[in-house]
């Protein structure tokens, strides 16, 4: 009889069909999902409904937390207001991992391996933000529902997919001061990801082989707002 962790089992899977499945890459933001394939483009998925469910019950606790202390009554709604919340987030993220392995059932999905808290600075704001991102549950869900590849995070994000010069940041356009690549970040760092998970060096012949399908590098492919 086989034990196999749930690490072991998952790196089995992912090396073995490795040959005969293609990797759908996916970058996940605080407002978005990015998922890349170079036959299928550019696919968006709207996340925001999933940061306004956490900021609706942030600001209704807000609302009665001064009171918690005076009124015992009032622990039980906030207990009841988490709850709520727990169960809007669990019914979106299910939704969405289920319609992406439905959808793209023939793939590996690869993801970064976040961790949220490394991801934390010294902006009260920025933290705010990050704490209210699911990645980890949809990245687990996902695992259930479909075969995932984790890949290492450190600057997929910052390098170029087409040169792999590192560069700065500034808003939602990637642009690379080596090679004047201009596109949206998110999919530069879908298109990394990608390259990462199938283990392809970074070049402008293969830049151009796997975006050949995208016709504009600012715009996705497909927006999927069905959720
Ligand atoms: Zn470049």
């Amino acid at each position: 009889m086989f034990l196999l962790s749930f690490q072991q089992t998952r790196i089995t899977v992912a090396t073995y069909v490795e040959h005969f499945q293609d990797i759908f890459a996916w970058d996940l933001n605080i407002g978005t999902l990015d998922g890349f394939n170079p036959e299928l483009g550019w696919i968006r998925y709207d996340l925001r409904k999933l940061y306004h469910i956490h900021r609706t019950y942030e600001l209704k606790r807000k609302r009665l937390q001064s009171l918690a202390s005076k009124k015992p009554s009032i622990k039980k709604i906030l207990k009841k207001y988490s709850m709520r919340e727990r169960n809007e987030v669990r019914d979106f993220t299910h939704k969405l991992t289920t319609e992406i392995s439905k959808k793209y059932a023939d793939y590996i999905h690869a993801f970064e391996d976040l961790h949220k808290e490394a991801m934390l600075n010294d902006s009260r704001e920025h933290n705010r933000i990050i704490k209210k991102s699911n990645w980890k549950t949809i990245v687990k869900l996902m695992s259930y529902k479909s075969s995932i590849m984790l890949i290492d995070p450190r600057n997929t994000t910052k390098r170029c997919s087409r040169c792999s010069e590192i560069n700065n940041i500034n808003g939602e356009i990637y642009e690379c001061k080596k090679c004047s690549l201009k596109i949206n970040r998110h999919l530069n760092a879908a298109v990394n990801i990608y390259m990462d998970a199938k283990r392809l060096k970074p070049s402008i012949e293969t830049f151009r082989e796997l975006t050949k399908n995208i016709k504009n590098l600012l715009e996705p492919t497909i927006i999927d707002v069905k959720l």
